[in-house]
C-alpha cells in the first residue's frame, strides 16, 4: 500500500495489519485494509478517535453490506464497528436501546421476545444499527426513521450528541451526518403486540423476500436507488436487456436484476464495470440516469 501514512500509535486493543476486507463485506470483495481496529466499547472509540491525526483516512465498517470496497483495500484505517458495541436492552414498555454494532436481525428478534411490533422489516436486511442509521434501512414501507426516537452520536473531537430523525433529515435512504461523526446506538419506540403475530409477520416478510431475491450468492441488495419521479430500478434494468449480464465473476442478477451478483470471484473493478455498463444502457433506454444504492469505497479513503 502507499506510503505517506504515519505508523499507527499503540492502542489497548490489537490494530491488524493487512486484513483482507472482502470477509467483511457482504459482496466478498475488497483488499487489504492498512490497519484494523475493532473497538470494544464506546471509550475505546473515543480513544482511537483522539489518537488519529486529522488526515489520516478512516472507513466505519458496520455489516459491509452496502459498500463497494476496491480490490487495492483501503490505506488508512478501517474502524469495525460491528464485532463491538453490541449492546441491547429494554429501556420502558415501549422503548430500546441498541448499540451501533447490534444487527438488525438483532433487534428485530429481541423486540418480538418483548412483545413489542414495529421492528419485523429490519428481520431480513443485513448489516448494523449503524449503518442502518447512516443509510436510513428500510423494507415494505417501514425505515429505521418510522422507529427511530433519537440517536448518540459522536462527533470527531469525541463529543456525544443527541440526534432525532428531524435532526439528521432522514429520506429515502438519506441520512444528513456530517462527515467523520459516527452512530453510537439508536433509541427505537416500538408498539406492544403478540409475540406470535409478530412472528408470523416477520415469517411473511421472509418469505416475500426469499421469492423475489437471490440470496443464494454474495451482493450488496439493490445496487441502485429508486428513481425520483416513480417506478423501479429492476423494471427499468429488465427492460434495457440487462438481466443475466455477466463481467468477471460478477452477474446482474435475473431474478431481482437491481441485485448483482458475485458469482465466484467477482473483482470491484467487475462490479464497477458491469455498474456503469448498466446504468449507460439504462440511460440510452429511458433518458434516466439511475444512481447508486451501495457507497463505492476508494482505496485512498
Ligand atoms: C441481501 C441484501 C438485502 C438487502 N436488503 C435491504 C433492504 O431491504 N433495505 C435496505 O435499506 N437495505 C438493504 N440492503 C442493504 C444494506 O443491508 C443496508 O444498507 C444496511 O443498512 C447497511 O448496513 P451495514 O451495517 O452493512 O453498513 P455498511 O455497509 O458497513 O456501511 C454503510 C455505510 O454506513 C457507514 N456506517 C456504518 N456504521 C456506521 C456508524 N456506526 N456510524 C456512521 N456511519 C456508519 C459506513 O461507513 C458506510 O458509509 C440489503 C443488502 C443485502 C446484502
Amino acid at each position: 500500500m502507499g506510503g505517506g501514512v504515519p505508523t499507527f500509535p499503540p492502542l489497548a486493543r490489537p490494530v491488524v495489519e493487512g486484513a483482507i476486507l472482502a470477509a467483511r463485506t457482504t459482496w466478498r470483495v475488497g483488499g487489504p485494509a492498512r490497519w484494523l481496529v475493532t473497538p470494544t466499547s464506546i471509550d475505546e472509540l473515543i480513544a482511537l478517535g483522539h489518537r488519529l491525526t486529522a488526515t489520516t483516512p478512516r472507513l466505519l465498517l458496520g455489516g459491509g453490506s452496502n459498500v463497494l470496497i476496491d480490490d487495492a483495500g483501503f490505506d488508512g484505517v478501517v474502524i469495525d464497528l460491528k464485532s463491538g458495541l453490541r449492546r441491547l436492552r429494554l429501556l420502558d414498555d415501549q422503548t430500546i436501546e441498541a448499540e451501533a454494532g447490534v444487527t438488525m436481525s438483532a433487534l428485530a428478534h429481541f423486540a418480538r421476545r418483548q412483545g413489542l411490533a414495529g421492528a419485523e422489516f429490519l428481520a431480513g436486511i443485513p448489516g448494523s444499527i449503524g449503518g442502518a442509521l447512516r443509510m436510513n434501512a428500510g423494507a415494505y414501507g417501514s425505515a429505521m426513521r418510522t422507529l427511530l426516537l433519537d440517536a448518540q452520536v459522536l462527533d470527531p473531537t469525541g463529543v456525544i450528541h443527541t440526534q432525532t430523525p428531524e435532526m439528521l433529515r432522514m429520506a429515502y435512504r438519506h441520512t444528513a451526518l456530517p462527515p467523520g461523526w459516527i452512530f453510537l446506538s439508536g433509541r427505537f419506540r416500538l408498539q406492544p403486540g403478540d409475540p406470535e403475530a409478530i412472528r408470523r409477520t416477520m415469517r411473511d416478510l421472509h418469505r416475500r423476500r426469499a421469492a423475489s431475491q437471490p440470496l443464494d450468492y454474495p451482493s450488496a441488495g439493490s445496487v441502485f436507488r429508486t428513481p425520483p419521479g416513480g417506478g423501479t430500478a429492476w423494471r427499468l434494468i429488465d427492460e434495457a436487456g440487462c438481466a443475466g449480464r455477466g463481467r468477471g465473476g460478477a452477474q446482474v442478477a435475473e431474478k431481482h436484476c437491481n441485485f448483482i451478483l458475485n458469482r465466484g470471484g467477482a473483482r470491484s473493478r467487475d462490479l464497477l464495470a458491469l455498474i456503469e455498463r448498466v446504468r449507460e444502457k439504462v440511460f440510452k433506454m429511458s433518458g434516466i440516469e439511475l444512481e447508486n444504492e451501495v457507497l463505492v469505497i476508494p482505496a485512498k479513503g
